[in-house]
């Protein structure tokens, strides 16, 4: 198997949004947690997306982590790569967009990495160099307050320049807009003025699309969502891949019983539980016993084992904020947050373990936990439940293949429950 695209995420729910729109794009797409291991077995896919947790790490651990991944995808044929960042830019002077851009430039022997975090289809549009969020420029955008990367610079051509080793030049919007041979000459010129890298213009999905067409002769490039959808439409336009139905997840039913986990508290999760209840058996967990006591999290998988061959259930520790607030106060938020995640991991261990092969789980964190518990190596992307929220098929885990939805914080509308196993056969 040859991958027609390899990427490198900076960070899970990055990569998960990538993967997806990769796979509304037509690509076949596995997900991987990590670094996979070398004799990974993968299905038949156009595209691999790595998910690594790089971007607020130290730049030199975020540059030998993308590395590898570079050389496994490299590994399986993956021709170019896109090491897929924020759409805001996440980042501060130190890295880790520069220094890994430039490990993966010098690796590939690229004289031109073209760079755009654009995805105008959430709002994140790049004009003259400047990074919009919505109508304002990254700088006045919540972004200027970030607890780790606080955006204060809509220059991408400054913000890039002071990360990377290389000369950072930019390719106007006038000139995308006039087609790739028009962006290959000016890239040609900034390589004449001594420039490596160039922050890339894009207001309209057109523009990504002639950025993808040109990037794809290049071995590397550096984006968000965005770029991946116009690398993936220059794939097809090439013919280096064909469109595919998004069944791949559902080729062969999984079956047997399925189970819900909830550790989300946002007011859409809410709404999704006390909607379930109505065709469901659902158990809520007590913070407060589970932190009391371990055998708590062992008693909610037994009441959840006793009733699974009669259909699924839902277990759920989420609350509204009064309690969330109350429980937080008393045991501190991070213990109390990642003792429920732990909890919850417990049990979607216990229920694996009996033979269940089908998980809904509310809650980014939540999932994460559960998602590392179960040891799961990467997932192939199946059709979407809710915008954003697609079916994963595990690939790689060693129970044999699962089902999984994984739905953070507000994703999904009121009957999510129901609707995500309906798909998920
Ligand atoms: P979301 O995607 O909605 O942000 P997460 O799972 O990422 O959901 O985060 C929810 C956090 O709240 C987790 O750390 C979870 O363990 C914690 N949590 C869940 N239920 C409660 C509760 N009743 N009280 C306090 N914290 C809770």
């Amino acid at each position: 198997m040859t991958l027609a695209l390899g990427c490198i995420a900076d960070d899970y729910t990055g990569a998960s949004d990538l993967a997806n729109t990769l796979t509304r794009q037509g690509l076949r797409t596995v997900q991987t947690i990590g670094v996979p291991a070398d004799d990974l077995a993968l299905p038949e896919v156009d595209a691999v997306v790595v998910s690594l947790k790089s971007r607020s790490i130290a730049a030199d651990q975020a540059v030998i982590k993308s590395r590898a991944a570079a050389q496994w995808l490299r590994g399986r044929g993956a021709a170019h790569l896109l090491f897929k960042i924020c759409s805001t830019f996440d980042s501060t002077d130190r890295g880790n967009i520069g220094p890994v851009m430039d490990a993966l430039r010098a690796d590939a022997g690229d004289a031109m990495v073209l760079v755009t975090p654009a995805f105008p289809e959430t709002g994140r549009t790049v004009y003259q160099g400047h990074l919009f969020v919505g109508a304002v420029p990254l700088n006045e955008s919540p972004l200027k307050d970030h607890p780790l990367n606080p955006m204060h610079d809509s220059d991408l051509v400054r913000v890039l320049g002071r990360q990377s080793r290389i000369k950072v030049g930019l390719a106007g919007l006038s000139v995308i807009a006039q087609g790739p041979d028009a962006l290959r000459n000016h890239l040609d010129s900034l390589v004449s003025q001594g420039c490596g890298a160039a922050i890339a213009d894009a207001v309209f999905e057109r523009d990504l699309e002639t950025i993808g067409a040109v990037a794809l002769a290049h071995g590397v490039s550096v984006g968000a969502s965005g770029l991946g959808l116009g690398l993936a439409r220059a794939l097809r336009a090439v013919g280096r891949s064909e469109p595919r139905p998004v069944d791949a997840t559902s080729a062969t039913p999984i079956g047997g019983p399925a189970a819900c986990l909830a550790g989300s508290c946002s007011q859409a999760t809410l709404a999704q539980i006390a909607d379930a209840e109505r065709m469901m058996p659902v158990l809520r967990l007590d913070p407060a016993a589970l932190m009391a006591d371990e055998g708590e999290a062992q008693r909610a998988a037994d009441w959840a084992i006793a009733r699974l061959t009669a259909g699924p259930v839902l277990i759920a520790s989420s609350a509204a904020p009064d309690q969330v607030a109350a429980v937080q106060a008393k045991f501190g938020r991070d213990a109390a947050g990642h003792a429920i995640e732990q909890a919850m991991a417990g049990i979607a261990a216990r229920l694996v373990d009996v033979g269940v092969r089908r998980l809904v789980i509310a809650g980014g964190e939540t999932s994460g936990a559960v998602v590392d518990r179960l040891a799961i190596p990467g997932f192939l992307i199946g059709p979407e439940i809710a915008a954003g929220v697609p079916v994963l098929r595990t690939v790689g885990a060693r129970e044999g293949d699962m089902l999984l939805a994984l739905k953070s914080g507000n994703f999904g509308g009121p009957a999510f429950f129901g609707e995500a196993l309906a798909l998920m056969r």
